[in-house]
């Protein structure tokens, strides 16, 4: 079982910052900003690339209500997914990183 896998049913603790049936999001163990929150869906999926399109809707929705929750609507934010090697993914299990609470610069000019 995949270490996300593991934080959905409890095996493994984490810092939960929002949680409905589908999704969760917690923050991230080393967080690259001051704000770094992970979001998950509970089902594993290896990466956005594989991930059916009608759980982004719920997942689209799910990822608004924890930039609601952080503050970080005004301020603005960085989702990034990455997938596969190329992307650098570490952790096969789809997530999203929702980076900000400070300036985050530019990736792509
Ligand atoms: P990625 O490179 O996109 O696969 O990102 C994986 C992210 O998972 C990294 O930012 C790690 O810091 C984070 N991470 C790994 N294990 C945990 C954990 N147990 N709890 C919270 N975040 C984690």
């Amino acid at each position: 079982m995949c270490i996300f896998c593991k934080i959905v049913n409890g095996e493994i603790p984490n810092q939960t910052v929002l949680e409905d049936e589908n999704f969760l999001a917690f923050n991230d163990i080393n967080p690259a900003r001051k704000v770094h929150v992970l979001i998950i869906p509970k089902e594993h999926y290896d990466s956005f690339d594989v991930m059916p399109p009608k759980v982004m809707a719920g997942m689209t929705e799910f990822i608004q209500k924890v930039a609601s929750k952080l503050d970080v609507k005004n301020s603005g934010y960085r989702l990034i997914t990455n997938i596969g090697d190329d992307g650098g993914q570490e952790v096969h299990h789809l997530h999203f990183h929702l980076i900000g609470g400070e300036p985050v610069g530019r990736l792509v000019r």
